[in-house]
């Protein structure tokens, strides 16, 4: 990306991994609605050039010297497959030693184009020292890893920090996105008794019921008003215990909180590349005792966490499916096209192509 709504394909060098690091060859890069808000310019300036991609799963090619194992400790050695947390912490700062916290004050997102680099819209990903990686389980489908790409991980840090879903919780879902998906496919592991998903795509709707919904409520010939009936016809006149924005717009956070039951919790997720304000009654915050919260860039424990959950469920769920669409790296445009507009559920980049 060589400025706001300027993607182009450059050749680059592949540079032997440093000591500590790897050298890995992209198996499939997620193409993530953040992705799309950084090429608009909606998620502020970033330090052109710069490789797009912060979801990968690829094959070792070479490791730095000194690596023997991934981050949990896993031998490892070229060809395995790995999935990374594209965020190095430092280790040495306030966030990494006494807050426990990502990202941290020396973290660093994107490297000059021209420099090593771990964006994933490319051939090779150069995963620096300190950049934590993990060994994909044996049998684990690259697919099923990357289909939910930063959205599981960003769901199981958001429920982290602001409260885990529990057995008997009643959850609505504003957003069938990939983390809207993830939002329903963890809830409904943990045992929530309702999951409503809110969202305008019918056939998002239906992955998220192959996920765990137990009720859909579409936006398109619905208002406010009228989508609140339908939930709390579903879930009873206490309303939902827990609301998680997945919608990705501003106008979803009124809508939210107030759908959200007394004693609930809302847990905002999506409002990365939505900068903007929006009105709500605070008092009820006090009237209802609200928690509202929200979370972004997980941990490398979270990336862990989603990477071993995909690969237990891949067989009872269709996580694999939900990669939808395949783009060469000369198709970057079209690839943020589709994640745009709606049209894809998981795209990704497939340098093979
Ligand atoms: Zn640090
Ligand atoms: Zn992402």
């Amino acid at each position: 990306m060589v400025e706001a709504n300027r993607v182009e394909t450059w050749d680059v060098p592949v540079v032997d991994p440093q000591p500590g690091g790897a050298l890995v060859r992209v198996v499939l890069g997620g193409v993530c609605g953040s992705d799309a808000h950084i090429v608009s310019g909606e998620a502020g300036q970033m330090p052109f050039p710069i490789i797009l991609g912060h979801e990968g799963v690829g094959r070792v090619e070479k490791l730095g010297d000194g690596v023997t194992t991934d981050y949990a400790g896993v031998p490892v050695k070229a060809g395995d497959l790995v999935y990374w947390a594209p965020i190095a912490l430092c280790h040495r700062s306030y966030s990494c030693t006494v807050l426990d916290e990502t990202p941290c004050e020396n973290s660093q997102f994107f490297e000059h184009a021209r420099r090593p680099n771990w964006g994933s819209y490319a051939d090779y990903a150069w995963l620096p020292n300190g950049m934590a990686f993990y060994r994909l389980p044996d049998h684990a489908q690259p697919e099923a890893v990357a289909a939910l790409g930063c959205a599981l991980p960003t769901v199981l840090r958001g429920f982290d920090k602001c409260g885990p879903v529990g057995r008997g919780d009643t959850v609505v879902v504003q957003g069938a996105g990939p983390v809207g998906l993830a939002a329903v496919f963890v809830a409904a592991l943990s045992g929530a008794s309702e999951i409503i998903v809110i969202d305008q795509v019918p056939e998002r709707l239906a992955v998220a019921m192959s996920l765990g919904a137990t009720a859909t409520v579409s936006l398109s010939g619905t208002d406010e008003a009228e989508r609140r009936r339908q939930v709390y016809d579903r879930v009873g006149p206490r309303g939902p215990s827990v609301v998680v924005e997945a919608a990705g717009v501003l106008r979803a956070f009124p809508e939210g909180a107030n759908l959200t039951g007394s004693h609930g919790r809302y847990i905002v997720l999506g409002l990365w590349g939505a900068i903007g304000t929006a009105l709500i009654s605070p008092r009820e915050l006090t009237t209802k005792n609200l928690r509202i919260g929200g979370a972004t860039f997980p941990k490398p424990k979270h990336y862990h966490e989603a990477m071993h959950l995909a690969a237990r469920m891949q067989d009872r769920y269709p996580l694999a499916g939900l990669v939808s669409h395949r783009f060469a790296i000369s198709q970057a445009n079209e690839a943020l096209e589709a994640v745009k507009s709606g049209a894809a559920i998981k795209p990704v980049i497939d340098p093979t192509l």
